[in-house]
């Protein structure tokens, strides 16, 4: 077996899940790492924790969902697609194992978002300070699309997140899939075209702004470099230090 038994309470950032009913950044991670909602998902998940790519035969898969990562004070929030097949559904931590994960973190270093640009496994020290992690969808999905019925039913954890992140003032969109997940969440109407550098204000007074997504497939191209990435994280924290 493949995927990964241990218990979510080893988490570094998820500590032990809130008892009775009140909701906690904690008990959301929990539910995020036992959530079995699409099966589509969960076989997916769970045959590439067990099949492996040649290069991680010997690493044991996380295999299930990837919660949110950061600070519980986060001004920025980072919203990702979903979890990649062989990095985070490996290591059990947002963009970590993976060029994506290089490209973002080495820009949120920049920005003074977290601790180190490294992000290669959970122990590996990596911290964010006034940032959050997570993404629109929590199971790593086929072809990187996950279907909109799939959306819809991890919804509740980005609810959820939204409801625990108090001190959100800027959302950062990887790729238009976030930005329409967020966009709907935030009831922004009408949505402005995604573009890179675009932003939206939703009526809390949040900052929504659109990046392209660190996929190989952008930042081999040059559809998306590192000024570019870099002038996003700039941008967000300004936003977040200023309002
Ligand atoms: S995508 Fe979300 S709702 Fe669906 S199984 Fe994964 S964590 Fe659960």
């Amino acid at each position: 077996m493949g995927v990964r038994t241990e218990s979510f309470l080893l988490l570094p950032w998820c500590t032990q899940p809130t008892v009775g009913g009140v909701d906690s950044l904690d008990k959301v991670c929990a539910d995020i790492s036992a959530c079995g909602t699409c099966p589509r998902l969960v076989q997916w998940r769970e045959s590439v924790a067990i099949e492996k790519r040649a290069s991680f035969r010997n690493d044991e898969y996380w295999g299930k969902g990837v919660p949110g990562f950061g600070d519980p004070n986060a001004t920025v929030w980072v919203m990702g697609l979903a979890p990649a097949a062989h990095g985070a559904n490996r290591t059990g931590r947002m963009f970590t194992g993976d060029r994506s994960g290089d490209w973002l973190y080495r820009a949120m270093h920049k920005a003074g978002l977290a601790t180190q640009e490294l992000s290669v496994g959970r122990d590996d020290g990596l911290q964010l300070t006034g940032a959050w992690v997570s993404s629109a969808v929590r199971c790593a999905p086929p072809d990187n699309k996950p279907t909109i019925d799939e959306r819809d039913a991890c919804r509740t954890y980005l609810v959820r997140e939204r409801e625990l992140l108090t001190q959100i003032r800027v959302v950062v969109c990887l790729g238009s899939f976030a930005y329409e997940a967020v966009c709907k969440e935030w009831g922004v109407k009408p949505r402005p075209k995604f573009g890179h550098g675009v932003e939206a204000v939703a009526t809390d007074g949040t900052t929504i702004i659109c990046s392209f997504h660190p996929s190989q497939q952008n930042t081999f191209t040059g559809k998306l470099t590192e000024p570019m990435i870099d002038a996003v994280f700039s941008r967000a924290t300004e936003i977040a230090s200023t309002r």
